[in-house]
């Protein structure tokens, strides 16, 4: 069954959070220069127009990256350490980059600049240095073609060197043929589109495959959250799994925001694009985080509160870590 598609959903609340973690693990990972292996299990579509038929829809980008977009112009100076500030300018500045074109027509007309959101492999593809290598995985027929049309008409491979490879098969099985990088340094992003039950276990057994051959790999894991028993019981099973593991002790992060405002979308009725009803926020557990992430991510997330209009309530996010 793959009636996901991602464009409905594209630069949401939870695609920001996702990215601005995404964005800042490869960073932190690029400040050695030894060779980085990306693997992203769950690609998308990579690019998204936000008119077009699939994201105007639910238009879920107006609580997200199109509220974000302007917070240069709010508080965002005063009330950031620097180094919070700098983890959201390198996702900011990363998703402007790819709306250069539309930057004076913007200006001038006071319009939105992000008309076009970068999904995963996009945002990994731009990273990309020389020495790096990346390999992206869709099993959705309509979502690959796309991928890959996108990926090769804005990456024209001859004038931007990027190494990366594109697979139409399951992402689950991709650890076999790409976990161990030559230099032993790897980041994997793991997001499924949880359309059945069956993707929860296929996250734990392809986490626990995946360290057997590479434990110093950082692993983003993104899931739902949903009044559902598998949604919470994920980061504790990812917990006791890493708990479990054999020799050095591995670090790890679990990331929740909830949302309030998501309400007015749920009540949309296109079971197609609708997918995700009762949503209550965003999650991602990231496995071998940068040391910096606890504090800089909380500091963070009180200040999407300001951004996505949730100053009325209580416990919007959940950080907890423990880092060796
Ligand atoms: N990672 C993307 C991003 O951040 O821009 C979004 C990915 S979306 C949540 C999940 C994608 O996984 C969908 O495009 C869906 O078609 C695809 N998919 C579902 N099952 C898959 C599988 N077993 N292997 C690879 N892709 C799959």
């Amino acid at each position: 069954m793959l009636s996901y598609r991602h464009a409905f959903h594209a630069g949401n609340f939870a695609d920001v959070i996702k990215h601005f973690l995404l964005v800042n693990c490869i960073s932190y990972l690029q400040k050695k220069d030894a060779a980085v292996r990306f693997i992203d299990t769950h690609s998308g579509a990579g690019m998204y127009r936000l008119d077009d038929e699939m994201p105007s829809k639910l238009n879920e980008s107006q609580n997200g990256i199109l509220k974000l977009q302007n917070c240069m112009n709010t508080n965002f100076d005063t009330t950031l350490s620097k180094q919070a500030k700098l983890c959201l300018q390198n996702y900011l500045d990363l998703v402007f980059s790819f709306n250069d074109s539309n930057k004076n027509k913007a200006k001038k007309n006071n319009i939105n600049l992000v008309e076009k959101y970068p999904g995963s492999p996009f945002l990994i593809t731009k990273l990309l240095r020389q020495q790096d290598d990346a390999f992206f995985y869709e099993l959705h027929p309509k979502d690959y073609d796309y991928l890959s049309k996108n990926l090769q008409k804005y990456f024209n491979k001859k004038h931007h060197n990027k190494n990366y490879h594109l697979f139409n098969t399951n992402g689950f099985q991709g650890w076999k043929a790409n976990i161990i990088s030559p230099s032993k340094r790897a980041l994997v992003i793991i997001d499924p589109s949880y359309e059945t039950t069956s993707d929860y276990e296929n996250v734990l057994s392809y986490l626990s495959q995946s360290l057997q051959r590479l434990k110093s790999a950082t692993y983003c894991i993104w899931y739902p959250l949903l009044n559902k028993r598998e949604s919470f019981q994920l980061s504790e099973r990812l917990i006791h799994l890493l708990q479990n593991q054999k020799e050095n002790k591995i670090s790890w992060i679990n990331t929740k925001y909830f949302i309030k405002n998501q309400q007015k979308y749920n009540n949309n009725n296109n079971n197609e694009a609708n997918k995700f009803v009762g949503l209550l926020g965003t999650g991602m557990f990231i496995v071998n985080p940068p040391y910096f992430f606890p504090e800089v991510v909380k500091e963070t997330f009180a200040f999407f509160d300001t951004i996505f209009l949730q100053e009325n309530i209580k416990d919007s996010f959940e950080v907890i870590a423990e880092i060796f």
